[in-house]
């Protein structure tokens, strides 16, 4: 099934997202994953591409299993900046093949290793996702930054290419993980006035432990509202509780977003099933699970 018929319901659609393993030895395991993560009967499941080699490996094994061994719709996701053109094309092929028809298309971050010299073949997601499209009949989302990409010069350039991202053929965007929903609404008044009107689906990020948060912020630059200061600060010491708070507090952020009439929600679950079947729990008269 395509994302993009999921996310123009007007039901409410929780999804998920895991990330593949790196060794062959520990596919058994990454498969247990998907199977726990779908017993949960999130709308959909994505998978994550190492943009570096690592990870990307086994992402079409896994979307195969989230979507033809657990019945699941799969969204792929496939970087293009540190990859050749042969390379992206046969991941396209392969999908294909498995009928996996959702792909995330993104650039990847680029890798300052000196080892690993670029090939210079795409240099930004807009590029990868008019390859996508000329390849067959995929819905393609996009990926999007309500505080803005960190390495943008502004917000209002960062949205100008986003606006050419969408117009290269984005059937939808999840957003980077926000702590404040406040910054998700103020975005979407943003991208309505560059006239990006493709379904946007929020993406929360359920902190668990106190190391995953300087992780974040060193990575996105996301802004942490003193609020959620407060719990990191008064539970880091404390992983039960500061799992708890974590969980507790993404909660309360995908109720206010749901409450507020954002329909599709992304949790970014790193592998946690436990994690997802807490937060879905908290939600058993909200997000009907199918
Ligand atoms: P782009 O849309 O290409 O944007 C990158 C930067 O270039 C931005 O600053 C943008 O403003 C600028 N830009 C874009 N187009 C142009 C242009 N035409 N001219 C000049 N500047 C331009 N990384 C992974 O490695 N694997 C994953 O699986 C993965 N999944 C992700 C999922 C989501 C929902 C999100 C939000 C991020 C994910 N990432 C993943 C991280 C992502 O790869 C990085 O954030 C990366 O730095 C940017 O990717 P992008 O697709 O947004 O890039």
């Amino acid at each position: 099934m395509k994302i993009s018929e999921l996310l123009h319901s007007q039901d409410v659609g929780i999804s998920c997202e895991l990330f593949p393993p790196k060794l062959g030895s520990q596919l058994a395991n990454a498969k247990e994953v998907v199977k726990e993560m779908a017993e949960l009967s999130p709308s959909y499941m994505s998978i994550t591409y190492g943009a570096t080699g690592g990870t990307s490996e086994y992402t079409v094994d896994m979307a195969n299993e989230i979507q033809n061994v657990n019945h699941i719709p799969a969204l792929a996701h496939l970087t293009c900046v540190s990859s050749t053109r042969e390379k992206v094309h046969s991941v396209i092929r392969q999908l294909k093949e498995k009928q996996i028809e959702n792909i995330l298309a993104l650039r990847g971050d680029v890798p300052v290793r000196a080892d690993f010299p670029l090939p210079n073949q795409y240099r930004y997601a807009c590029e990868l996702i008019a390859d996508i499209k000329s390849q067959g009949d995929f819905c393609i989302g996009g990926a999007c930054y309500p505080e803005g990409h960190p390495e943008a010069a502004s917000m209002y350039e960062d949205l100008d290419h986003l606006k050419e991202k969408v117009d290269a053929g984005c059937d939808f965007l999840t957003t980077q993980m926000f702590f404040d929903n406040n910054i998700y609404y103020n975005f979407m008044y943003k991208i309505l006035q560059k006239n990006i009107h493709v379904p946007v689906v929020a993406g929360i990020m359920p902190v668990t432990n106190s190391g995953q948060i300087k992780k974040i912020i060193s990575l996105s630059g996301n802004m942490i509202p003193p609020r959620f200061k407060a719990i990191v600060d008064r539970f880091w010491d404390n992983p039960a509780a500061m799992r708890q708070a974590g969980i507790a507090y993404a909660t309360e952020q995908i109720i206010d977003l749901i409450a507020n009439g954002v329909n599709h929600v992304h949790i970014y679950t790193m592998n946690k099933p436990d994690v997802a079947g807490e937060i879905l729990d908290h939600l058993s008269e909200i997000y009907i699970r199918r």
